[in-house]
């Protein structure tokens, strides 16, 4: 098997950096973000806040005994969610193979984007901090373990490249925390037999491994030895959205049933909006006068979200049944969900892009 690019991004102090970029009156200073009940933590906090030991999930209230000076704000998970979709919108432009980990997380396989990793990933960055002004750090390696532990290596705006001869060397000064995957509670029993770093954890058999991680070891055994072979996986989980009318008598009127169909368009198209999602598959459902049910469906090339799009693909789909029968009940669905833009840029597109830009780039320099 060819070896695998794959890229693991991460937004640096994304909900504190995002509180920063809307009132600049907060950057340099430490910013916490977090619940403001008695018994909420920090969700995110800017790297001056960083500096008194201040840390996700730990009590506000340590927080605030921490660093009394600190500026502790509310979370606007909203407002995260919009820049988080800027930020994945530009994910998209460079490929559909995007993973989603979290609100400011994502793994991308690059592996058929024939242009230098690193390259595209400063493209990226300078996408990112262009449109949303904020920084985030990067890892390229030919696995997610590894993208995502040089993500990791020199936050903020960071930029790592962990190539295969460069495993395990790089990875044994590590502390075994920096393993993704390896509970507390396991940090805590293999401390107390005197193993904190991967080198040592690389000392283990498979069996003891086993016995420390369960099932889970294997894995872990594999991991920090470079291999890991999880895919980026694209797929939301599949759902779907629907609408259907059952008529008072049977109908051969395609004006009419077209009619219907848009109603159910433009209902659809809102719900998506609403959801900010995007969908790829729209299904037409009939019921004859015999009771019996067909469907149809047509998966798009691309993701749709507008009224007219769907419209059309339904229409289209109804044209391709026999109606002549008579129809008593009408159905619109829509599924093969994404939740965010995939900009429609082939391969051949983005090269040229990516040409375009290097030539900028390089006429600069001389
Ligand atoms: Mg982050």
């Amino acid at each position: 098997m060819d070896k695998r690019v794959i890229v693991h991004v991460d937004m640096d102090a994304f909900f504190a950096s995002v509180e920063q970029m809307d009132n600049p009156k907060l950057k340099g200073k430490p910013v916490i973000v977090g619940g403001s009940g008695p018994r909420g933590v920090v969700s995110t906090c800017s790297y001056e806040a960083r500096k008194y030991g201040i840390h996700s999930a730990m009590p506000m209230y340590i927080a605030r005994q921490l660093c009394p000076e600190g500026i502790f704000l509310p979370v606007r998970y909203e407002r995260y969610v919009e820049v988080s979709k800027i930020v994945f919108q530009i994910l998209h432009s460079i490929t559909y193979r995007v993973e989603a980990v979290s609100i400011d997380e994502a793994y991308l396989d690059i592996s058929d984007i024939d242009d230098d990793p690193v390259h595209i990933v400063n493209i990226i960055k300078k996408r990112v901090k262009e449109s949303t002004g904020l920084t985030l750090s990067a890892g390229i390696s030919y696995n997610k373990f590894l993208a995502k532990t040089a993500s990791e290596w020199n936050k903020p705006n960071g930029l790592m490249v962990i190539t295969e001869d460069m495993v395990p060397e790089i990875l044994k000064p590590l502390p075994i925390s920096k393993v993704y995957g390896i509970g507390s509670k396991s940090i805590e029993r293999l401390n107390q037999i005197g193993i904190y770093t991967i080198e040592q954890l690389l000392r283990l058999t498979e069996e003891e491994m086993i016995y420390f991680f369960g099932k889970y070891g294997i894995e872990i055994y594999n991991r920090i030895r470079g291999h890991d072979d999880r895919p980026v996986c694209t797929q939301r989980e599949t759902k779907s959205i629907g609408r259907e009318t059952t008529f008072d008598s049977d109908t051969m009127d395609k004006t009419f049933l077209k009619k219907v169909l848009s109603e159910f368009a433009e209902e659809l198209a809102n719900s998506l909006m609403e959801e900010s999602l995007y969908a790829k598959t729209v299904t037409v459902k009939i019921k004859n006068q015999d009771f019996k049910t067909h469907t149809k469906s047509k998966t798009l090339k691309r993701y749709i979200n507008s009224y007219k799009e769907i419209k059309e693909a339904a229409f289209e789909i109804l044209d391709d049944y026999n109606i002549e029968q008579g129809i008593r009940l009408i159905g619109l669905s829509l599924s093969n969900f994404t939740d965010v833009r995939y900009e429609q840029l082939s391969i051949f597109e983005w090269e040229k892009q990516l040409k375009s830009q290097k030539e900028e780039t390089n006429g600069t320099k001389e």
